[in-house]
């Protein structure tokens, strides 16, 4: 698995579609302050599935990561990140060596993701990159700050981490989605014998 580039369009400094293709070995960005380097990883984290508004520094609103206009530039509707990925090793486990992760948020609130141009749900992305270190609540992004907030984390916090990198979190989230399932399913069951009980 391999990031190959990042096509970013309306998201935060970058209103053109500006496409950022990444060689292999070490890729430095470099840029006077407040050029829009953290944006970049900003865009990753975004395609990937950050929900929280605040962890993209966009004071606690996700209209915030649309690009919000300059004295000269009128501000855009939506914002819109691809993350292109090499997937010729089959770590995704989607049957195509190049995978596109795709967000499109507008204004409006209204959002949508994809894989390879087909729309799919966030949940899908979610679980697509469990395990890999690559998704949203992976290790593969270390922002300003995450150190310290490693450091400083409780241990079943940084548990999670851990259990993300020996690939133990895909299990994890089958276990919790498995256990919700099956208290739905007494739910129900309860309803069930209520509803017979009032029959009999
Ligand atoms: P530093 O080196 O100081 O950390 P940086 O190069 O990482 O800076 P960023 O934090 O990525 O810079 O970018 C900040 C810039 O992005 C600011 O100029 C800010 O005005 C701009 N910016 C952020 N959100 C938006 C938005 N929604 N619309 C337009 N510009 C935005």
């Amino acid at each position: 698995m391999f990031l190959k580039a990042l096509e970013i369009h309306g998201f935060k400094s970058f209103p053109d579609r500006t496409k950022i293709t990444i060689e292999r070995g070490i890729t430095a960005v470099v840029g006077p302050n407040g050029s829009g380097k953290s944006n970049i990883s900003d865009a990753i984290r975004w395609v990937l599935g950050e929900t929280s508004a605040k962890q993209l520094r966009g004071g606690g609103k996700m209209e915030n990561v649309i690009f919000g206009g300059t004295q000269s530039r009128n501000a855009m509707g939506f914002a819109s990140v691809n993350l292109y990925i090499d997937n010729t090793d089959r770590r995704i486990d989607v049957d195509s060596d190049e995978v596109v992760i795709g967000r499109k948020y507008y204004r409006s609130g209204d959002s949508e993701y994809s894989v390879n141009g087909q729309n799919v749900r966030l949940k899908d992305i979610y679980e697509m990159f469990l395990d890999t270190g690559l998704g949203r609540d992976g290790y593969s992004i270390i922002g300003q700050g995450r150190i310290a907030v490693i450091v400083g984390a409780k241990s079943n916090e940084r548990r999670e981490i851990f259990e993300e990198a020996s690939g133990i979190a895909k299990y994890r989230y089958r276990k919790n989605e498995a256990e919700r399932r099956l208290a739905s399913a007494e739910d129900n069951l309860v309803r069930l014998r209520d509803i017979l009980g009032e029959l009999e």
